[in-house]
């Protein structure tokens, strides 16, 4: 029997935080994959998902008892430009469960059907990106990112129309919730301020209860965003739509759409088809982080106060917290990528410079921080003397650790990944999936549950050949 706890704190919000509505009804749901270790978080049982009663509502086809569909209200900035209604446009919230840790996790079909939001769009996903999403999201969950997880992705049967015709998917997505800068610039567009004070009270509920207003919100959130770019950085990870309404505001990486990990690493690299400026560019993501932090300051201003002048003080000196906090995370994640369990002044430069020849020689990013754990980065290199120049200094400030070089080797594999989910393996595990064979894409989830561990000579560690490389991805 399919019992889901459902406890539903937003439905409960006044009405224009949402709409009213159920996911619409597929032609023929059948099933790609079910997370069971995530089922079994949040209290459900994974084999009453896979019964046809949870297949028809991972589907969309049928409303489990006690959920209260909804699509959310929000706005953003898309690449810096307005847009004062977004919304889910093709996802519904089923509903809210308290998971076996007690916190509150947000159950959403995405791919689910139009809305009053979704504008021109069709409300739907194909298969592509859906696997995409649960590829990645799961993977980032296993590197230990803040990240939406994936509870399950079903086809419909249904065909979605894309540059040609492709088979339909709905992803079922987990979330610490799914509030956004973009949702309280929803409602400070709208100079609804009780709105605005009813999603603060809100989301700090949610996401930060030692928290207290507007400021401890703002506050918050400045720490968890630098955290999590400097996560972002620390793996080769490129976000790819930065935009305000893919800015979550309890610090979880959302919405996996044109993302990329880098295999050669450029500090300018730039994966997504629409990102025709680099305005979401690997390095350029701190500097955006900040600017969306910006627009979140804005939007609570009207919370913070009568005098205008010192509320904006206020909330300026809050966003500016983000340099120091991101350079002190970006610090800590890298002197452990080197192995590094002590502080000098030198850390900095003895990191950038690495990266500096990374750059000029395109190594692969993912393989040279795991070959300094593995005596193997020497050969990730074209001219393998720049690497030997860098070494010499590393081995001299590894030397002055308290540590063995074995102690320290063992730690740069706990957080320098042997795999990631590199492009070419996920676009063919989805040309296979199109195809029907679902086997590459439960390959690839399997290895990359075990990031650290995989074995010298696997396969999915290997950077592409010339030729396999995907240099591009779309939103789909
Ligand atoms: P994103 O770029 O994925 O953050 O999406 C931006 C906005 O476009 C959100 O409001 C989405 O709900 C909406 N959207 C994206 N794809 C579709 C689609 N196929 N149908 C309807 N709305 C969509
Ligand atoms: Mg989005
Ligand atoms: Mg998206």
């Amino acid at each position: 029997m399919l019992h889901i706890p459902f406890d539903n704190s937003y439905a409960r919000l006044p009405d224009r935080f949402y709409a009213r509505l159920g996911p619409t009804p597929v032609a023929a749901p059948g099933l790609i994959a079910v997370n069971a270790a995530l089922a079994e978080e949040l209290g459900i049982d994974p084999q009453a998902l896979t019964a046809p009663e949870g297949l028809a509502m991972l589907a969309g086809n049928a409303i489990p008892e006690g959920a209260e569909p909804i699509a959310q209200a929000y706005a953003g900035h898309q690449f810096g430009g307005w847009s004062p209604q977004l919304g889910d446009g093709r996802a519904i919230l089923l509903g809210e469960v308290v998971d076996r840790q007690g916190t509150r996790r947000d159950l959403q079909l995405k791919g689910s059907g139009p809305t009053p939001f979704s504008r021109r769009g069709d409300g739907r996903a194909w298969l592509g990106p859906v696997l995409r999403e649960y590829i990645v999201s799961e993977a980032m969950h296993a590197l230990g990112v803040p990240t939406t997880r994936a509870l399950a992705a079903v086809t419909t049967g249904e065909q979605v129309l894309r540059e040609a015709p492709y088979p339909g998917a709905v992803l079922t997505r987990v979330a610490s919730s799914h509030i956004r800068v973009g949702t309280f610039q929803y409602f400070a567009a709208r100079q609804d301020s009780e709105a605005l004070q009813i999603l603060t009270d809100h989301a700090l509920a949610r996401h930060y209860p030692q928290a207290e207003g507007p400021m401890g919100l703002l506050t918050a959130a400045v720490a968890a965003q630098a955290r999590l770019v400097a996560q972002w950085m620390a793996l080769g990870f490129i976000h790819g739509v930065m935009n305000t309404d893919n800015a979550h505001v309890g610090g979880e990486t959302i919405d996996y759409g044109p993302c990329a990990f880098i295999d050669d690493y450029h500090p300018d690299r730039v994966f997504s088809s629409i990102d025709q400026f680099g305005r979401y560019a690997y390095s350029n993501q701190p500097q955006v982080a900040i600017w969306n932090l910006a627009q979140f300051a804005s939007a609570l201003l009207p919370l913070m106060g009568e005098d205008r002048n010192a509320a904006i003080e206020k909330a300026t000196e809050a966003v500016y917290r983000f340099p120091d906090l991101y350079r002190s995370e970006w610090l800590a994640r890298f002197r452990a990528k080197l192995g590094l369990e002590t502080a000098e002044d030198g850390d900095a430069e003895l990191i950038e410079t690495l990266l500096g020849r990374m750059a000029v020689l395109k190594a692969d990013y993912t393989r040279v921080f795991r070959g300094l754990a593995e005596g193997t980065a020497r050969t990730e290199f074209a001219e393998p003397e720049a690497y030997d120049r860098w070494q010499a200094d590393w081995q001299a400030r590894l030397a002055r650790e308290g540590r063995s070089p074995e102690q320290a080797r063992v730690a740069m594999a706990r957080v320098n990944p042997a795999v990631i989910p590199r492009n070419h393996r996920i676009e063919q595990a989805i040309q296979a999936g199109v195809a029907g064979d679902l086997a590459p894409f439960h390959a690839l989830n399997a290895a990359l549950a075990r990031p650290f561990d995989a074995a010298p000579d696997d396969p999915l560690r290997a950077a592409p050949a010339p030729e396999e490389a995907v240099r591009r991805t779309f939103c789909g």
